[in-house]
């Protein structure tokens, strides 16, 4: 079974290949314009990007809709991460000028995968990962707020890590693998 993966970032295609799902871009999205999000929950904008597309694909589909929620701003940047503040070098800029002198550091990050054949929904998938939002940035690697969100466990920023060791343990990692032991049930090859 073909499983197409709908989505224009880099970052999210890497780590979907480093989780060790098999996935194929859909190629119809270079000639589509960009899916609507329009709805304040991950859910119903991973439904609403997964079925935009599906109805260009001629296998199942998966989408993803994923952000940072802060604590101390009141779950903000949430489902308006990838533009809070136009892109990623000014959405890391306005983290640190929310979070200056702020004591509480706690955020998540959330991944919904949404899996659909056609018109029709067969699944959604949410992960989530527990860190803490640094004031300066740390490491090279990951895309988005990474540099900035520390996972205490490993003591390391996510982008200080491998990809393959952020997915072990990361919102989308969780997600994928949700998904995984879905497929491995219902999905017939
Ligand atoms: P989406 O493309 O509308 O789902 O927006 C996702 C946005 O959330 C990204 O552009 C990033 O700003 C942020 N984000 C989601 N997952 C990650 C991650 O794993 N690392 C860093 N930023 C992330």
């Amino acid at each position: 079974m073909k499983l197409y993966l709908a989505t224009t970032n880099p970052g999210k295609i890497r780590e979907f290949s480093a989780a060790g799902l098999e996935v194929e871009l859909l190629p119809a999205m270079r000639d589509l314009p960009l899916a609507p999000e329009t709805s304040d929950t991950f859910e119903a904008n991973a439904i609403e990007k997964a079925l935009y597309y599906g109805a260009h694909a001629d296998s199942w589909l998966i989408a993803e809709d994923s952000g940072l929620e802060v604590d101390a701003l009141a779950g903000a940047p949430g489902v308006h991460s990838a533009r809070w503040a136009g892109n990623d070098a000014a959405n890391n800029e306005r983290l640190v000028r929310e979070m200056a002198g702020q004591q509480l550091r706690s955020a998540h990050y959330v991944c919904v995968i949404s899996l659909v054949a056609g018109n029709r929904v067969l699944g959604s998938f949410r992960g989530t990962v527990e860190g803490e939002i640094l004031q300066q940035p740390r490491g090279e690697g990951g895309f988005g707020y990474d540099p900035y969100f520390f996972y205490p466990p490993f003591g390391q920023t996510f982008a200080e890590i491998s990809k393959e060791r952020k997915t072990s343990v990361s919102h989308r990692g969780k997600a994928i693998e949700l998904l995984n032991a879905w497929l491995r049930e219902n999905a017939s090859s």
